[in-house]
């Protein structure tokens, strides 16, 4: 049976800038998950550093610090039903190019930095991530 989890959700910066966020948090609350915090902030460069330090050794690294700091995110706790692999499949792949259509970043997003939200992968790391944004 299903437990009831919290995941750690962040809209990033693109998508904020965009005026999706409203679009987004629709589909989140239409899949019966429910928001319990949300806040509008900007990240600062060791805080994204830590988040994707997984990526550390990665070409790419410079650009996802580059892009996460380029403007306001909106993080969220998202709690419900499975909430963590709900989430993974509602937001599709990390690529837009592969995330099927009706997920959000398959509607929403084009570019494999700029893919317009961030999710926990697992309970473990969702707890994590919550501590590590919101304390
Ligand atoms: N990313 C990127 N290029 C890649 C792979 C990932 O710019 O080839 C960025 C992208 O923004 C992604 C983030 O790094 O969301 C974290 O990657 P991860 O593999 O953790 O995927 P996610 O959990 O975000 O789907």
């Amino acid at each position: 049976m299903a437990d009831i989890e919290k995941t750690f959700i962040m809209i990033k910066p693109d998508a904020v800038r965009d005026r999706k966020t409203g679009l987004i948090i629709d589909r989140i609350e239409r899949c019966g998950l429910t928001i319990e915090k949300m806040e509008k902030c900007e990240l600062d460069e060791d805080l994204v550093k830590v988040h994707y330090a997984h990526l550390a050794d990665k070409p790419f690294f410079g650009d996802i610090v580059d892009f996460m700091t380029s403007g306001p995110v909106v993080k969220m706790v998202v709690s419900g039903l499975s909430a963590v692999s709900k989430m993974r499949t509602l937001m599709g792949a990390t690529n837009p190019l592969d995330a099927a259509p009706g997920t959000i970043r398959g509607d929403f997003a084009n570019d494999v930095n700029a893919n317009i939200i961030h999710g926990s992968d697992s309970l473990e790391n969702a707890a994590i991530e919550i501590e590590r944004f919101f304390g």
